[in-house]
């Protein structure tokens, strides 16, 4: 029989569950991915994440092929792509991993009762999570919003956790139908070469994007691998270091699954003594999909509705928006993150708290727009994980942590990049400032400014709002919002 495996965020053939229960007794097998955005509103992938999604397409191709066996890409409804393929090549089941976003939920749950309907076999399976979203529970049979509570429940199940299932050496052939290139699919529907998906940018502002990132299942090993030669065993202390290389640069990979949550314990637990702070953060990242999945509403509004009355400047100053998105606030931890983003497609997690804590807090911007921007130019770019940092930072969402949190970029450049590392590789203009000045430029007097060859307003900009008062002000906001509750 024929079977149909519709990639999505699994582009790969390792630990891949959906491909395993595809194998089992299938003489055919068509894997395809689906092109359908517009399935995804509000939130289509942006630029960022597409010119990632086109690589990593090329990237499975290139594994099937080897295996011999290829991806079949269709554009338009998913729905009809499927039921075309279905009826071309009389395949009686399809697979899938599941994706867990309110709208790919809505769409895949639809699907599966249309498919199943008309007599299809219609299987999905977890390939991207440790625990289903709806395993780990209260003792009260609810969510949870507090994430170390979470993450002890989890913990104490990570030995049930299966394990990786590996890479098929070959594949089934493709149905005939496909194979010799009569497919019966209606001109609308015709198999599409990967460049018309417009997947990669018109303007080439990712030219830096392939010095830093390998898109694809061999991209992400080469990845997991160097991490665990080298960060890894330090990762508890260099994390936090927006100057070094002490975390994993895995988000990309995990995000479009071209590496399993699985395979990276796994490889972990075996090879690091210490690996408990490392796999906390993958909790953080069951954590998101978990919040979201249970308040799916939170992508757009406050897990804490008291947020929803936030005093934001209404409207937005398009200038303060626009100085913050180019990296032109300053301040240069903030400037140093923005750029970085920009540049490379990805930001240091504490630099991400950093630069939304300054525009939902400082600049009083609301963090719907922060997310968007995230959205756009993060080559990571994810629902659960994007929304629950941004609520996280910005107090709104779940957070143990009781006090309106505002992270002052100056204290924390000193603290986590006390060598002005990670500022002057991004800031250039800046790099001749002694590290005295460095993260607070405007403090430096006219003398040494000119020493190190700055001009503020001409060579770097003078901040852009006074970082104390700006953070009493919002102090202010947050105490009548409670004083309202
Ligand atoms: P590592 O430190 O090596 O961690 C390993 C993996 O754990 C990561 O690859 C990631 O999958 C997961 N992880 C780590 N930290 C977190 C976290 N705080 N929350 C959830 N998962 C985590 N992460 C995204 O993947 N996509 C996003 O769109 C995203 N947006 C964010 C927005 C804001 C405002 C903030 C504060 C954080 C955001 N994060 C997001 C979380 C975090 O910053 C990144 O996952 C991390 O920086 C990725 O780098 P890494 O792979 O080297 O992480």
């Amino acid at each position: 029989s024929t079977a149909i495996l519709w990639f999505r965020r699994d582009l790969r053939l390792s630990d891949n569950p959906a491909l395993m229960a595809a194998l089992d007794g299938c003489e055919r097998l068509l894997p395809v991915y689906l092109h359908a955005p517009d399935e995804e509103a509000p939130w289509s992938p942006g630029a960022a994440s597409n010119w990632w999604l086109h690589h990593s397409l090329q990237a499975l191709d290139a594994c099937l092929r080897e295996r011999g066996s290829r991806l079949f890409i269709l554009r338009g409804d998913s729905l009809a792509c499927l039921q075309a393929l279905i009826t071309a090549t009389s395949a009686r089941a399809v697979f899938w991993n599941r994706c867990y976003e309110p709208a790919r939920i809505a769409r895949d749950s639809f699907i599966k009762q249309q498919l199943r309907a008309q007599g299809i076999r219609c299987e999905s399976h977890n390939g991207g999570l440790l625990f289903e979203p709806w395993e780990i529970k209260t003792g009260a049979d609810q969510p949870f919003k507090v994430f170390s509570a979470f993450w002890r429940r989890a913990t104490a199940r990570l030995a049930e956790i299966p394990a990786p299932s590996p890479t098929p050496e070959v594949l089934p052939p493709l149905p005939e139908a496909i194979a010799s290139g009569r497919t019966q699919l209606s001109k609308s529907l015709a198999e599409q070469p990967l460049e018309r998906l417009d997947l990669l940018p018109r303007i080439s502002w990712d030219a830096a994007f392939p010095t830093t990132w390998q898109p694809g299942a061999a991209g992400a090993q080469a990845r997991l691998r160097r991490f665990l030669d080298q960060a890894a065993h330090d990762y508890a202390e260099t994390r936090e270091q927006p100057g070094v290389e002490g975390s994993s640069k895995l988000s990309p990979h995990l995000h479009f699954g071209e590496i399993g949550p699985r395979e990276v314990l796994k490889a972990t637990n075996a090879t690091v003594g210490d690996h408990e702070a490392f796999v906390r953060e993958l909790g953080w990242r069951e954590f998101s999909v978990h919040l979201l999945f249970h308040f799916p509403q939170t992508a757009e509004v406050p897990l804490n509705p008291l947020f929803a009355d936030f005093p934001w400047r209404d409207p937005t100053p398009p200038e303060l928006l626009r100085a913050w998105q180019q990296g032109q606030t300053g301040i240069p931890l903030i400037d140093a993150g923005m750029r970085e983003l920009w540049h490379s497609g990805w930001m240091h997690n504490r630099v991400r708290m950093i630069v939304a804590s300054f525009l939902t807090k400082n600049l009083r911007i609301p963090w719907q727009t922060g997310a968007r921007w995230f959205w756009d130019t993060l080559v990571d770019a994810n629902l659960a994980n994007n929304t629950q940092g941004w609520q996280w930072t910005a107090g709104c969402g779940a957070d143990a942590a009781p006090y309106f949190r505002i992270f002052n970029p100056v204290r924390q450049g000193e603290r986590f990049d006390p060598e002005g590392v990670y500022v002057r590789h991004w800031c250039p203009e800046l790099t001749r400032l002694p590290k005295r000045y460095l993260h607070a430029p405007w403090t430096a007097p006219v003398a040494i400014l000119q020493q190190s060859g700055v001009e503020l307003g001409i060579t770097y900009p003078r901040p852009i709002i006074d970082l104390a008062d700006t953070r009493r002000e919002a102090l202010a906001f947050w105490q009548q919002l409670r004083d309202t509750d």
